[in-house]
């Protein structure tokens, strides 16, 4: 017998009717905030994702070389597909422009429950503006993503990279012991920073200070301590103006988290994340913010801000919510009550499948008492029994699958009748 490669899933039908239930919820907000789709392809050159990141980043991938000897990734995420994309075709495009996404990605991580190694984003990219009000707008549609899939305990969390290595630049802390802060910070691990800081000759006071920051969502305070730097500054500006105007986006549930360093190395200024805090420990459904990749990738220099969710973990955040997904649902289930009324019967299912109404018919010749009982085990809402002396008067039998009642129906009032 075959298995699962590790970390990835199958889905049942039951599954694929949820995502695609949720997918398409999530595709109709980024058009009501008008965004456009594109689609990228599953592997790209290796390069894309070294360049920014590092050959580090090779462990997280799956990468190979083909048979022409070119080195490929499976994609880890779509931010650098969708500007190798828009640095190749999309940059004479009016702006703002906006794209949005919907893909599997690929990464060589540990899998558990809510981290696999085939797993799906939805994201976005916002190409061309940096006002506080497309920031504000960026955070308001992932918040709206989220809350329209019917998911209502999330959080977000906004934070700044350069605020945060402006501190860093005060504490006269070098590239490697800031590389050495971050995975803790960003795990949290609070008492850990102090030992670092502590081991790197930080002053008590500093210490102190600077784990204050990263826990205090009290922007003044924030302020106070960067004031020696003009472009943070500058950032607290435009955190203060995002922040005043996320109210106008009915955004109440958002703290400041000046610990939000996010993983990938693409980030600058602004970033946030959103959180399902019921989810646990991979309780993060979003993370996203501005970035710089355009003209490493060599497009011209114009400002970038995108989020990507993880699709799979919404799902597993509407599920322990206890979500009440729309159960899939056959409209008819045709039952011919014999062989000699095959024809007709499939010409009403037919007639019903033109005007687009879910009907299914018994394909295994059964006896009216086991496809009634198979339409019910599929949730066929209604049945349509096709019998000699009904059809006399031009006439089915169209049964109630819940109630049980039946009424006699015209078959040319049929499709009218379910639609
Ligand atoms: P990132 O591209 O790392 O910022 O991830 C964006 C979102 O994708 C995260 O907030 C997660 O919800 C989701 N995600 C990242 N890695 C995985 C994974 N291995 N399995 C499932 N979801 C993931």
């Amino acid at each position: 017998m075959f298995q699962l490669p590790r970390g990835t899933r199958d889905f049942t039908p039951r599954d694929m009717q949820k995502r695609r239930y949720v997918e398409d919820t999530m595709r109709t907000v980024f058009q009501s905030f008008g965004y456009q789709e594109v689609q990228t392809p599953t592997f790209e050159t290796l390069e894309l994702f070294t360049a920014k990141s590092g050959e580090g980043i090779i462990d997280e991938l799956y990468s190979f070389t083909d048979k022409g000897g070119r080195e490929l990734a499976l994609r880890p995420e779509l931010t650098a597909p969708v500007m190798r994309f828009y640095v190749e075709k999309l940059q004479m495009e009016a702006k703002p422009l906006k794209l949005f996404y919907f893909g599997n990605c690929f990464r060589y991580d540990r899998p558990q429950k809510g981290r696999y190694r085939e797993f799906w984003q939805a994201g976005c990219e916002l190409v061309g503006t940096d006002t506080p009000e497309s920031y504000a707008e960026l955070i308001s549609l992932a918040y709206a993503v989220l809350r329209m899939t019917g998911l209502k305990n999330i959080t977000v969390n906004i934070g700044n990279l350069t605020i945060l290595s402006s501190i860093f630049t005060k504490l006269n802390l070098s590239k490697d012991q800031q590389q050495e802060l971050i995975p803790l910070i960003d795990k949290a691990q609070f008492d850990d920073v102090k030992t670092t800081l502590q081991q790197f000759g930080v002053a008590q006071r500093d210490q102190e200070k600077f784990l204050d920051i990263l826990q205090t969502a009290n922007i003044k305070k924030l302020s106070s301590f960067v004031q020696h730097d003009a472009q943070a500054r500058q950032e607290i500006d435009l955190l203060t103006a995002i922040i005043n105007l996320l109210p106008l986006f009915n955004i109440k549930n958002y703290h400041l988290k000046m610990s939000i360093v996010r993983g990938l190395d693409y980030y600058k200024g602004m970033v946030f994340e959103i959180d399902a805090p019921n989810l646990g420990a991979e309780k993060q459904l979003c993370g996203g913010g501005a970035y710089e990749l355009i003209p490493l990738f060599g497009g011209r220099e114009t400002p970038t801000a995108g989020f990507a969710i993880g699709f799979d973990r919404t799902i597993l955040a509407l599920e322990t919510e206890k979500y009440a997904f729309p159960s899939p649902t056959l409209t008819a289930y045709v039952i011919p009550v014999n062989k000699a009324l095959l024809e007709q019967s499939f010409t009403i299912a037919q007639q019903l499948r033109s005007k687009n109404i879910a009907t299914d018919i018994d394909l295994l010749r059964r006896g009216i008492g086991k496809a009634l009982k198979y339409a019910s085990s599929i949730n066929a809402k209604t049945a349509i029994i096709v019998g000699p002396q009904e059809l006399k008067q031009d006439a089915v039998m169209v049964r109630d699958m819940k109630s049980g009642k039946q009424e006699l129906v015209k078959c040319s009032a049929l499709p009218k009748k379910f639609r």
